[in-house]
Formats: C-alpha cells, sequence, structure tokens
C-alpha cells in the first residue's frame, strides 16, 4: 500500500523533474565560454571535445585555460575595491593540481591551504609567506614549524588547544608567529572558536598574554556556501565585526587583516536544497537546473560586502581592516570539465536505461550527489533532450553513479559526456577505487598540455613495501617478485 504510494508519486515527480529538465538546462555554452565547432561537437578554446578523449583517453579532466584567466580577472576585478594591501588567495583544497595552481599564481593569486600537504605544496610552488594564509583543523606539529619558518601571513587557530601547540613550536624556533583567530559564528559551529561561547575571546585573551611569540594579523570566518547573493555574508561580516569589536574593547589587539573566506557561487552550478536532496534520494528525480539569470555577480556582491565592512567600522571605531578572500568554486569551477565516454547502453525494460559511463560518484564525480551540474554531449552539445537515462559508473557498485533520471539526447555506445563544472571539488575529491586517476590537460587557443599524466598502475602499488624495497635495490618488478616468491 505505502509501497505502491510512493512508486505513484515517484513517477510524478520523476516526470516533472524531466519537465523541468528539459524546459530549463543550460544549453548556452558561452556560460562556460565554449563553443560548438564546425563538425557540431563541443570545442574547448579550440579543441574537439571528442578528438581530446580519442589522443588521450576517457576519462579526462580538462582545463579551459583562457576560461580560467577570465574568471581570474573577474575576481580581481571585482575585489578592485578593496583596501591597498588586501589578499585574493586561492582555496588549494579546490583544486590542487599543481599545474593549475601554477596558472593561478601567475596571475597573482596566493594560497589558502588547509593540510600540511597543501602547505608543502604552497612553499613548493614558490608562493611567499606573505601570500599564504594556514587554515585547517588538523596541522601537525611538523607543518606548524613549516609555517613559522615561510613566516606566512596568519596561521588561523581553530581550537584552544592549538595554541599551546604553536606556542610550543614558537618558543622552540625563537621565533613570533602570525597567528589569527577563526570565528564560529553559528551556534553549532563545527569548525572555529565558538564566538557565543566565549572560545574566541579566550583564545584572544591567550594571544595578547604573549606579544613576545603571537601577532595576532587576522580575523578569520568561512560562509560554507555557493552563495548567490551577498545576504548571508553580510550578516555573518556583521557577526564577525561584533567580535572583532568585543575583542579589541577586551584584550586592545585590533588585527590588521580580515579574512572573509570563501564560498562564491558561480551562474552555472548550485547546491541542492535539502528538500531536493531528499527528494533526489527518495524518487530518483534530479534537482532542476539553476538559473543563471538570478546569480548575483561577484562584481556587485564583493563591493557590497566592502561597503557593508567599511560602514561599520566607521560606525564602531574600528580601523578599516584589509581583506583577505580565499574563493575557490569562484575562479575554477567553470574553468574544467570531466569527458567520460560512454561504454555501453543497456535498455532492457526497465523504466530507465542504463548508460554505463567510465566516471562515478565514488571516483571522479563527487560532487554530482548533492549539486546540480550541466551534462553535455559531446558530439552534439545542443542535442534537443529527448530521451532519459541513468548515468552509472564504473566501479562494480549500485552506489557508482553520476546522475539519475537525467534528460539527455539519445545516447550511444562510444558517446562522449562532458559534465560541466567539473573545476571545484572533483579532483581534489577523486579516488582511484579500483582504476587510477585519469589525466589532467590543460587547452589553450586549441594547443593542449598535460598538467598531470593520468596515473598508471605501477603508481597504485608505487608505496607497496616491496616495491619500495626494490626500488632500492634498483631491481625490477618489484610485485611479480613477491608472487613468485609465495608461488615457489
Ligand atoms: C573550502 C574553503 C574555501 C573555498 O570555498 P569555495 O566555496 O570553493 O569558494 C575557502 N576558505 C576555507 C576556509 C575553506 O574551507
Amino acid at each position: 500500500m505505502l509501497q505502491s504510494l510512493l512508486n505513484g508519486v515517484g513517477s510524478l515527480v520523476v516526470k516533472r523533474s524531466g519537465r523541468l529538465q528539459q524546459a530549463r538546462a543550460l544549453r548556452d555554452l558561452g556560460l562556460w565560454g565554449l563553443e560548438r565547432n564546425s563538425r557540431g561537437h563541443l570545442s574547448i578554446d579550440g579543441a574537439d571535445a571528442c578528438d581530446l578523449v580519442e589522443r588521450f583517453g576517457s576519462p579526462l579532466f580538462v582545463v579551459n585555460e583562457s576560461r580560467l584567466v577570465r574568471d581570474v580577472r573577474g575576481v580581481r576585478q571585482a575585489f578592485a575595491s578593496a583596501p591597498a594591501g588586501s589578499r585574493i588567495l586561492f582555496s588549494y583544497k579546490t583544486n590542487c593540481v599543481p599545474g593549475l595552481l601554477r596558472s593561478i599564481h601567475g596571475l597573482g593569486i596566493g594560497a589558502e591551504v588547509i593540510s600540511p600537504y597543501e602547505l608543502w605544496l604552497a612553499e613548493s610552488l614558490g608562493v611567499p609567506g606573505d601570500d599564504v594564509v594556514y587554515n585547517g583543523v588538523s596541522k601537525s606539529r611538523e607543518s606548524l614549524e613549516r609555517a613559522a619558518r615561510m613566516n606566512v601571513l596568519a596561521v588561523n587557530i581553530d581550537s584552544l588547544d592549538e595554541i599551546d601547540r604553536l606556542l610550543d613550536v614558537a618558543t622552540r624556533l625563537g621565533r613570533k608567529l602570525r597567528v589569527g583567530l577563526r570565528l564560529g559564528l553559528r551556534a553549532d559551529c563545527q569548525f572555529g572558536l565558538n564566538v557565543a561561547g566565549g572560545a574566541a575571546l579566550e583564545a584572544a585573551r591567550r594571544i595578547a598574554a604573549r606579544p613576545d611569540r603571537f601577532e595576532l594579523n587576522c580575523m578569520h570566518f568561512h560562509h560554507v556556501a555557493s552563495a548567490w547573493e551577498v545576504g548571508a555574508h553580510r550578516e555573518l561580516t556583521r557577526r564577525a565585526l561584533d567580535a572583532v569589536r568585543a575583542i579589541r574593547d577586551a584584550t586592545g589587539l585590533e588585527a590588521p587583516y580580515l579574512d572573509i573566506g570563501g564560498g562564491f557561487g558561480v551562474p552555472t552550478t548550485r547546491v541542492m536544497t535539502r528538500r531536493e536532496y531528499a527528494v533526489y534520494r527518495l524518487f530518483e528525480a534530479p534537482p532542476s537546473p539553476p538559473r543563471p539569470e538570478r546569480f548575483m555577480p561577484l562584481g556587485r556582491y564583493l563591493p557590497a560586502l566592502f561597503e557593508y565592512v567599511h560602514d561599520y567600522c566607521h560606525d564602531h571605531g574600528l580601523t578599516m581592516p584589509r581583506i583577505i578572500i580565499e574563493p575557490g568554486r569562484a575562479i575554477a569551477s567553470r574553468a574544467e570539465l570531466l569527458l567520460t565516454a560512454v561504454h555501453a547502453i543497456k535498455d532492457q525494460g526497465q523504466s530507465t536505461p542504463f548508460a554505463l559511463t567510465d566516471a562515478g560518484r565514488l571516483s571522479l564525480t563527487y560532487p554530482c550527489d548533492y549539486e546540480y551540474h550541466e551534462i553535455l554531449v559531446a558530439g552534439k552539445p545542443e542535442g534537443p533532450l529527448t530521451h532519459r537515462y541513468h548515468l552509472t559508473g564504473r566501479v562494480c557498485t549500485t552506489a557508482d553513479w553520476i546522475a539519475r533520471n537525467r534528460c539527455l539526447p539519445r545516447l550511444e555506445q562510444g558517446d562522449v559526456l562532458a559534465i560541466m563544472d567539473a573545476g571545484a571539488y572533483f579532483h581534489s575529491c577523486s579516488s582511484n577505487f579500483a582504476f587510477p586517476r585519469p589525466a589532467v590537460v590543460a587547452v589553450r587557443n586549441g594547443r593542449e598540455r598535460t598538467l598531470c599524466a593520468a596515473e598508471s598502475f605501477e603508481h597504485l602499488t608505487a608505496t607497496d613495501s616491496a616495491a619500495l624495497a626494490a626500488a632500492a635495490r634498483g631491481s625490477g618488478h618489484a610485485l611479480r617478485k613477491q608472487a613468485e616468491i609465495r608461488a615457489s
């Protein structure tokens, strides 16, 4: 009874979702700076997407470098009204491919890192300490020493316990550390020092007590969102400035930098609401596409925030701070896509046929779980959405899929799908579950260069202890040797 009711509701919401997809799917390739070439194929800055897969294999991450440059410039322009000395730092966890980071740093953007590895990478890429902020909840002692040696702009403190560790490091190195406080502005915040509960003030007192070892350089918060307009961010900024004021009044400390984090959205993808997520899970009815015309461009968003900070400081006798932003998605999302080939179509009497691809959420498309991502067919990017498919992955579990009940042009074996907005949290969340990770190539003016080679099978076994021992001895195929020993 309940089951048949659910089935009935399910088929209705799937039908409705299909209509919304057909009406609103993003078909304007210009949204990503893409085109259709003379063969009718998707063209990424002059490179034919189908050709790329033929030459580099599938799946394949493709960075559109012209788009990346445009989006970085867009953020810089939107940021232009920030006070002198303000900084834009790219969030490494959003997309941590070194070749991409080099391009971004080459455009004058610094690094926001959240792990010992990311900090090491920023140092290895030659980012000066003055352009690095070290955030994160799990900072090793070794990485804190590195941060101290680099004299990073701020190590943003996430918990009171971290202060003891920092003091220890500073004392041992005989240095003074530039630190910041990550403010936890929501009642049940997982990240940062809870402001309402008094942890932020307590942290500031401990910093103020050791002027020989600590310099409070930064007040930080991060808006965990893919914001389409400025309202919620402005409200968090108000709370942050209230905390800044309370800390100044209690300790006399006023940090020169206010770091308002990232969380800026893009018009081509959006996070599902809780309800959409639940409906997607329960009925396999996907959310409707975003509506780019409702998106507030960063060129209006950031100046509105800066004006708010300025007015608040003026009204409350605070010094106008320099501003730090830590965009990830706003810089990288649209500049990369994931190409994946259709290996087979299974239309065997199910209500929705399966299109078997060589991507999937367990290894490559994790953000498709909770965000809407446009999917184009590379050979006919503007083809009519006449069919409906479950797009599934390459790992043998029903949990590995890309999308359920997606409306697409009719698919055949060999078609190449382009999953859009793969520049944010795809590669950095990818895994080598049963398959090595694919290559990342960058395209500019019709010319490609490989940013990361595809992982080989040997890459996956390189840390095997027998392989390491064999490498140390300079002898050949360790795994086989191991197997031979076992067999004899
Ligand atoms: C993830 C993260 C960012 C980047 O977020 P986006 O939504 O990609 O802009 C910035 N700062 C911090 C602290 C983060 O954790």
